[in-house]
């Protein structure tokens, strides 16, 4: 399943480009615009991080922050700070962020905390169906002992298919999952996202693992029992 972000952040130029950069490496991005929206986005769905502004209209991310560990929510928080006074750095680190990042700050250094606090918050899972095995810390996928390189967005979906292994998974449940988009996008980015991870996996195998059912959708699983 892609993992999903929360940008609380005002300025737009900045939240446009978190978003796209965070899409392009294959994360799912939700955005506030203020501080209540983004509690209440914070509060009501599930995150597996939360980038948080720290000068934000109306509820400062300092105040965001305290509220959300106050009632016992644990997402890990990466804080922007405009400022680097020692006062603020400790001040939200106290507060319960698990990082910061001072503005301005580069998008690759950004992406390294995100990798990190995601790998430290996430326990590790090996998932497997009949011989093929994937990792969600490392996201190295294994077909025997094969391995196979993936994309972000072709591990995201594999990922997903594995997790719903033996279930027919349809072209929207991908779209919303992998893509995080809310409508069938209507075009065939998902079949050809598929057929991608189709031939990885098992292009040269006898048994095949990756099945389509017409019309509808796919499913992974192993046929032949043999795991
Ligand atoms: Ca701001």
């Amino acid at each position: 399943m892609a993992l999903k972000i929360l940008v609380v952040e005002d300025e737009v130029k900045v939240a446009r480009f978190l978003r796209r950069g965070l899409e392009t490496e294959g994360y799912v991005v939700d955005t506030a615009p203020d501080g209540p929206s983004g509690e209440r986005k914070a509060r009501s769905e599930s995150f597996d991080l939360i980038i948080l502004d720290v000068l934000l209209p109306r509820k400062n991310g300092f105040e965001i922050l305290k509220d959300l560990r106050a009632d016992g929510v644990v997402t890990p928080v990466l804080l922007l700070t405009a400022r680097s006074t020692t006062e603020d750095i400790v001040g939200g680190l106290d507060l319960g962020a698990d990082d910061y990042l001072t503005k301005p700050f580069s998008f690759e250094v950004l992406l390294a905390r995100v990798r990190s606090l995601l790998r430290r918050s996430k326990t590790r899972t090996e998932l497997r169906v009949g011989d093929l095995q994937l990792d969600t810390v490392s996201h190295k996928a294994l077909r025997g002992d094969r391995s196979i390189d993936l994309t972000a967005r072709e591990y995201s979906l594999l990922e997903y298919l594995m997790r719903h292994a033996g279930k027919m998974v349809s072209r929207l449940d991908l779209a919303r999952e992998v893509w995080g988009y809310d409508f069938d996008p209507g075009t065939n980015i998902v079949d050809v996202y598929v057929n991608h991870v189709r031939k990885k996996i098992d292009a040269g195998y006898p048994s095949k693992l990756l099945h389509t059912e017409r019309g509808k959708g796919y499913i992974l699983e192993d046929r032949n029992g043999t795991a």
